[in-house]
C-alpha cells in the first residue's frame, strides 16, 4: 500500500509527540513543518521542512505538488495565522485538516486571574503604580508593554528579543520549559514577582507558574487566545491519531 503523504504544522509539543507516534509506522509519509521561529528547534524524529510557504496560496499550492492526502494542523494556539491559511488552502487544495490543539487553561479556586483580549490590554492592566512582572508571553509580542515603562519586567523566552522591542526596565531569562512547579515558586520569590503575564496557551509544559502563582496568591493577568479555526478538532494526540488511523483505512 502506498503510505499516506501526510502534513503536520508544528512548532508545539503535541506536533513532536504526534510526530514520535508516527515514527516507524509505514501507513503514513509524514513531514512535519516549522516555521522556523525558534534559533535551535529540537530536531524532529521524522522528516522536516522550515519556513513559511508564502501565505494561503503557497500552501496550497505545496499540498498539491507534494500530493500531501491529510493535512494536522498542531500549530500554537497563538498562531492564528497560520491556522487560517490552512483552513483556507485545505479548502482550496482539496485535503481533509484536523486541527489539533490542546484545551486552554481554566482558573481554579485559589486562581486571581484577570482575562484580557491582547497584549496592549495587558499591558493596561498593569497600572499605573510600578510593580514587578513576570512576563512570559514569548519572544515577539513585547513592544505593547513600552506603553507602561514604570515596571520591572521579568521576560522570559525560548530567544532573546529583539531590543527595539523592549521596555526600558527589562531582566532577560533565555530557557524552553517544561518548568516544574519548585522551581517556578521559587523563581518568583526570588525575583520579587508581583504579577504575571501570560498567553492561555495550555498544556502541561509551562503551567507550573500559574500553580506557583495560586500558591503565593499572585494575580496573572490571562491573555484570552484568538478565535478557534474552523475545521474538525480534537485535542489529544491520541484523538489525532485515532482520526489519522481512520483516514487510512478508509483509503486502503
Ligand atoms: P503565525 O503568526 O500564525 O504565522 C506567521 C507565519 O509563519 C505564517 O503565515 C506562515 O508563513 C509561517 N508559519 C507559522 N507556522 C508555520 C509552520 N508550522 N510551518 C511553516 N510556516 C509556518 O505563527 P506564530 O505565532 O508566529 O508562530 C510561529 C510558529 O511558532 C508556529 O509553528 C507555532 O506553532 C509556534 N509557536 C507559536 C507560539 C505563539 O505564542 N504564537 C508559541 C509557541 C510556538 P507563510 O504565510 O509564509 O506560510
Amino acid at each position: 500500500m502506498t503510505p499516506v503523504k501526510l502534513l503536520i504544522l508544528g512548532g508545539t509539543t503535541e506536533a513532536g509527540a504526534l510526530a514520535r507516534a508516527l515514527v516507524g509506522d509505514d501507513r503514513f509519509a509524514p513531514v512535519l513543518s516549522l516555521a522556523g521561529a525558534t534559533r535551535a528547534p529540537v530536531a524532529p524524529p521524522i522528516p522536516w521542512r522550515l519556513g513559511g510557504f508564502g501565505g494561503v496560496a503557497g500552501l496550497a499550492a505545496h499540498l498539491a505538488e507534494q500530493g500531501v492526502a491529510l493535512m494536522v494542523d498542531a500549530t500554537h494556539p497563538f498562531a492564528a495565522r497560520m491556522s487560517a491559511h490552512a483552513v483556507a488552502a485545505a479548502a482550496q487544495a482539496g485535503v481533509p485538516l484536523l486541527v489539533l490543539r490542546r484545551p486552554p487553561w481554566v482558573a481554579v479556586p485559589g486562581d486571581r486571574w484577570q482575562v484580557v483580549a491582547g497584549m496592549a490590554e495587558a499591558a493596561a492592566a498593569l497600572g499605573p503604580l510600578p510593580r514587578r512582572v513576570f512576563l512570559t508571553i514569548g519572544q515577539k509580542e513585547l513592544a505593547p508593554f513600552q506603553a507602561a515603562p514604570q515596571h520591572d519586567y521579568v521576560i522570559r523566552s525560548v530567544d532573546p528579543p529583539a531590543p527595539a522591542t523592549l521596555p526600558p526596565r527589562t531582566r532577560l531569562i533565555a530557557a524552553r520549559g517544561p518548568f516544574d512547579a519548585a522551581a517556578e515558586h521559587a523563581l518568583l520569590v526570588a525575583e520579587g514577582i508581583e504579577v504575571l503575564v501570560t498567553k492561555n496557551s495550555g498544556g502541561s509544559a509551562v503551567s507550573a507558574k500559574l500553580d506557583a502563582a495560586r500558591r503565593l496568591g499572585l494575580p496573572v493577568i490571562m491573555v484570552r487566545r484568538p478565535p478557534a479555526p474552523e475545521a474538525a478538532t480534537v485535542a489529544t494526540v491520541e484523538a489525532a491519531l485515532a482520526w489519522l488511523y481512520g483516514r487510512a483505512s478508509a483509503r486502503a
